[in-house]
Order: C-alpha cells, then sequence, then structure tokens
C-alpha cells in the first residue's frame, strides 16, 4: 500500500508518512528527515525518540479503529504529554484557530504538532492502524463517513472476507457431521 492516500489533506501529510514507514534503521529514519527539510538534523539525536513518539501514537491509531489495546493507550498518552512537554510544544492563538508551534528544526516536534493539530480538529480518528493481525499497516481513512478498517479492500478487506467465509463453512461442515 502507498505511504500516502488519495484524499489525505496536504497539512497531515507527513504524519500519515511518519507513521506508515518503518523506522527500523538509522538510515531508514535520516532518509525520511532528508526529504522533509530536516536534512541537517542529526539522526542519531532523535532516532529512539522517534521510535517511542511513533509507537505511541500507533497505540493510538490502533485504539481507533477498535483493536484491543487495553492499558498500553494511557501509557501512549502519558508518552506523548512528556514529549510535548520536553520539546516545549506551544499553543498559539491566530485568526485561523489554536495552532501549535514546534522548534523549525525539530523533527519529531514537527510530527507530534501535526498529531496535535489533529486531535483537535476533525482529523485524528480517521488515522488508523489495519485491523487485519497480519498487516497492522497505518493510514488515513479519507473515506465519506471514515468507517475504514482495512488499509486496503482489495489486499486485506477481501482476505478477512474470505477468512471468515471459511470459518463460516468450517462451522457449517462441522455441525452436520456433529
Ligand atoms: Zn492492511
Amino acid at each position: 500500500m502507498p505511504e500516502h492516500r488519495e484524499g489525505t489533506p496536504t497539512e497531515l501529510r507527513d504524519l500519515e508518512s511518519f507513521l506508515w514507514c518503518d523506522f527500523d534503521t538509522m538510515a531508514a529514519w535520516r532518509d525520511w528527515m532528508k526529504t522533509r527539510r530536516f536534512d541537517r538534523h542529526e539522526a542519531a539525536a532523535s532516532f529512539a525518540l522517534a521510535g517511542e513518539v511513533q509507537k505511541a501514537l500507533r497505540c493510538l491509531e490502533a485504539s481507533n479503529n477498535g483493536i484491543a489495546v487495553s492499558d498500553d493507550v494511557a501509557k501512549a498518552m502519558d508518552l506523548l504529554n512528556l514529549v510535548i512537554e520536553e520539546r516545549r510544544l506551544r499553543p498559539r492563538i491566530t485568526a485561523d484557530g489554536v495552532r501549535v508551534d514546534a522548534d523549525p528544526g525539530d523533527p519529531v516536534g514537527h510530527v507530534l504538532q501535526i498529531a496535535i493539530q489533529a486531535m483537535t480538529t476533525y482529523a485524528w480518528p480517521r488515522f488508523k492502524l489495519c485491523q487485519d493481525p497480519s498487516c497492522r499497516a497505518s493510514f488515513f481513512d479519507s473515506s465519506k463517513n471514515g468507517s475504514k478498517v482495512w488499509c486496503s479492500m482489495e489486499l486485506c478487506g477481501s482476505r478477512n472476507k474470505m477468512r471468515r467465509h471459511r470459518a463460516r463453512a468450517d462451522a457449517a461442515t462441522n455441525s452436520v457431521i456433529v
């Protein structure tokens, strides 16, 4: 599935990409920053934090899509609030409503800034993790009613439909045998 979906508002695209990418190596994090005006930022300085923030936001995304994450949500919120404080993100009242300012050279602050903005407007519940347990890709749901549960209807949607169909067929077969 692509990093960006059709219909994702421009101002949310860096967040969409951040949540979608795998930062399993520092090089991956460096590459991500390089394509986003953070090319002078030292990757080692924020690599671990970026991973933690991504994990916490992805936990909230799972919860957005009805995936059971138990008390992890509270831990994720605690971590995000801590980072918001440490990175000194500040609300600012403007003619267009409340904006959140971050240090312009801080990539993690930049991502959090967009996430907070999404949470204070309409957009955050549309950030989701795919309900397919073998996928769990992050995606932005730009559908009209925001009711998508899979990252892709063609791939994960049909795979899950097939799974349910087989389970029903098995149940029917078993009940015949019994
Ligand atoms: Zn999926």
